[in-house]
This record gives structure tokens, C-alpha cells and sequence, in this order.
């Protein structure tokens, strides 16, 4: 460390007025003799009582804040040379995500009406969805298939939407979220609106589907080892009649073909380490519980524990460590057809569940956000524990 350097003060420059008889000359260094002698006197009288002498060295520069060792101390080029301006390490994590901006995806996507599998609202969100995810990430897939209609007459054309980081990456992260609609409010309290009402699927459709589009400004600074597949389901609930009408036709493709295609060993041996699901995660009285078969599968249950840990961590208390609500969803197909170790988060205590109610306004960005910020945070827990990168030649 050096010491503090200090600055030489200023002089009046004296001018040099030429030579003075010498009376003059006496006289007036005997007046300044004078004047120095009781600018002494009174200095003395009035200067402060010395400190004690101490065993500890002169502190040099000031003390770095707990936490911070000196080489983390930046120096700045505008302080003096001994003084360096010092970043706080920031007392709690903060949520980069936006919730406005994942709150305007979300009315974004609800805008365009009901999403149902094969309908014109459903184009226009493919639409919209591959010119929001081109710029952010490294490939964007659409994987298409047909499906029977259920109302008879011409198939249903599908497509799930395949978001790729890292598509050479071997050990990889699967985050999910339907994107289809339910064809009708077929649980509104109106008889009439569940049979011909709209149905626009905000949380139940929706807040996934948002959650992902913001979260893609964070995936592409995503650096690590891992590679992270967004993937947007369709068919979760082409449903008009429950019994009759088969649900998770898209996560049931996906994971078939995962299943076929996947290279099981050899140099371009790839898989899914741990897939998360979103589902109906926007409601404005948000409360995610542990979803009951996610925690009872024992392959998944300690993705449960962490995604709960990292909540708990971050202080997001709307993450509840408790088992509530069993519910079948894509992450069933997940694991039963692909043998992915996929858990659902999902909120649903919703009243507006499957009703002409489920719309943006029941919806909030701040829980949007909050889930998205928790998905994020376990990814990056998940990049510090992973192991080294097997990638394929
Ligand atoms: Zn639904």
C-alpha cells in the first residue's frame, strides 16, 4: 500500500521589485521576525492536545466493507490515488427479471383470443412466438405432427415450439409450458358460456407461455455448461368432453421422440438432467405448492426440494414447502414417455380456473416475475453443480 501523498500547497509567486537600501531592508525583516515569533506563540497556545501514540500502523487507505477483499476494491482514476470507491456487495438477490414487460407478453398472447390447437389465434401466437425467442436464442424449432379431431372431419395440425441454447450442449435443461387453449370455458358459472363462451386461457395457457418469453433477455447471457430447451406444448387440452378427449397430445410427441432420437451412449450420448414445468403460474393471489405426483415420484422429488430451496433462498414466499394438489399434466408425459425427470409448477388455487374469467386482469407480472426469477436462479445453481461439459465432437 502506499501512503497518502500530499499535495504541496500553493505560493504566491513574490515579484522581484529590485534592490532596497539596507535601513529598509533591516526593518523589515525584524517586523517579520516579530510576526513570526507570535504567530508561533498563538499556534501553540491554541493547538489541540497530541493523541497518545498508538502500536497500530497508520491506516494507509480506508477498510474495505465486510465481505470485500481489497483486489475486489476497483481503484477509481477521478479519486486521488489512495482513495478507491468500493462496490457493495449487494445485501439480497435481486429479480432481473421485468414483470411489467412479462405482464405486456402476457396481454400480448391473450390478445390474440383463444389459442385452441389448430385455430387461426393458435397461427398467430406460432407467429409471434418465433419472432420473439429468433433473436434471443440458437435455434428455434417447430416440431409438427397431426392428431385426430375430436369433432371429427380433417386432422388437427400441431406444432410444439423448440427453443434451443447451446444446442451442442450434452447435458441439458428442459423448461415447458403449454401454449394451446382449452376450446371453451367449459367450468363457467354460465351455462350458456360454457357451451359457445371465449375462452382466452390467461394463466391457464398464458402465464407460462409469458413466463418463457421473459426469461429468454436472461437465457441468452446464460453461460455454463448446460444447454436449456424452452419448449412450448401444444394439445395439452384439445378437450371437449374429459374421458373422451385424450389431453397432452404435444408433451406426449415430444417425449416419444425424444425417446427415439436421443442417442442412449456413445460420443453423442445427450439428455435431459431435469425438466420444469410451468402451469397456471400467473395468477395475481399466487400459492405454489408442491404438486403431489412430482413429489412422490422419487426420480423427481429432489428437483421438488431444490426448486423450494432455491425459493426459500431468494425470500419468494409464494413458493409454499408443502405437498398440495395432485395434478396431471404434461409433466406425466414427460416422464412416462421420455423418462424425463420433469416436476409441474403449478397454481391451482385459481377460481377462474377453465372459466371466461381466466384473463390478464386476474393475472399479475409481479408473480410472473417471481416464478421466472426462481426458474432462473435454480438454473444458475444447476450450472455451478454440473459436472464437466461432455460435448459432442
Ligand atoms: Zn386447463
Amino acid at each position: 500500500m502506499s501512503k497518502p501523498r500530499h499535495r504541496s500547497s500553493h505560493r504566491p509567486e513574490t515579484s522581484d521589485t529590485g534592490s532596497q537600501p539596507g535601513d529598509t531592508t533591516r526593518r523589515v525583516t525584524t517586523v517579520l521576525v516579530i510576526l513570526l515569533v507570535l504567530s508561533l506563540v498563538v499556534h501553540i497556545a491554541t493547538a489541540p492536545p497530541r493523541e497518545p501514540p498508538t502500536d497500530k500502523p497508520p491506516a494507509a487507505t480506508p477498510a474495505a466493507p465486510p465481505g470485500v477483499t481489497p483486489s475486489q476494491a476497483k481503484r477509481d482514476p477521478a479519486l486521488p490515488p489512495t482513495l478507491t470507491r468500493v462496490a457493495m456487495p449487494s445485501a439480497e438477490p435481486t429479480n432481473p427479471l421485468d414483470p411489467a414487460r412479462a405482464k405486456r407478453y402476457l396481454e400480448e398472447v391473450c390478445a390474440l383470443g383463444n389459442r385452441m390447437s389448430g385455430s387461426p389465434g393458435m397461427r398467430a401466437q406460432q407467429e409471434l412466438l418465433i419472432s420473439h425467442f429468433e433473436p434471443h436464442a440458437d435455434q428455434v424449432e417447430r416440431q409438427t405432427f397431426k392428431v385426430r379431431n375430436p369433432l371429427g372431419g380433417p386432422a388437427v395440425e400441431m406444432a410444439n415450439l423448440i427453443v434451443r441454447w447451446r444446442p451442442e450442449a450434452t447435458d441439458r435443461v428442459l423448461l415447458c409450458a403449454h401454449y394451446d387453449t382449452r376450446p371453451l370455458p367449459d367450468r363457467d358459472p354460465n351455462p350458456m358460456a360454457r357451451r359457445n363462451g371465449r375462452f382466452i386461457g390467461a394463466n391457464d395457457g398464458g402465464s407460462g407461455v409469458a413466463v418463457l418469453m421473459e426469461l429468454a433477455h436472461q437465457l441468452a447471457e446464460y453461460e455454463g455448461p448446460l444447454g436449456v430447451d424452452v419448449v412450448l406444448f401444444d394439445g395439452e387440452e384439445l378437450v371437449y368432453v374429459d374421458d373422451r378427449d385424450p389431453y397432452f397430445l404435444g408433451s406426449r410427441y415430444f417425449a416419444q421422440d425424444y425417446a427415439k432420437r436421443k442417442p442412449q451412449r456413445g460420443s453423442g450420448a445427450w439428455s435431459y438432467r431435469a425438466g420444469i414445468l410451468l402451469d397456471m403460474v400467473g395468477d395475481a393471489d399466487l400459492q405454489i405448492y408442491q404438486e403431489r405426483f412430482s413429489y412422490r415420484n422419487l426420480t423427481t422429488r429432489p428437483l421438488v426440494m431444490q426448486v423450494w430451496a432455491t425459493a426459500q433462498r431468494l425470500g419468494v414466499a409464494e413458493f409454499y414447502p408443502r405437498v398440495r394438489h395432485e395434478v396431471r399434466d404434461d409433466h406425466l408425459a414427460l416422464q412416462r414417455f421420455g423418462g424425463i425427470p420433469a416436476i409441474d409448477l403449478i397454481d391451482f388455487d385459481y377460481p377462474a380456473w377453465h372459466t371466461e374469467a381466466d384473463v390478464p386482469m386476474n393475472c399479475s407480472g409481479d408473480s410472473l416475475a417471481k416464478v421466472g426469477w426462481v426458474v432462473w436462479e435454480w438454473l444458475l445453481e444447476q450450472r455451478e453443480a454440473s459436472q464437466p461439459n461432455r460435448r459432442s465432437p
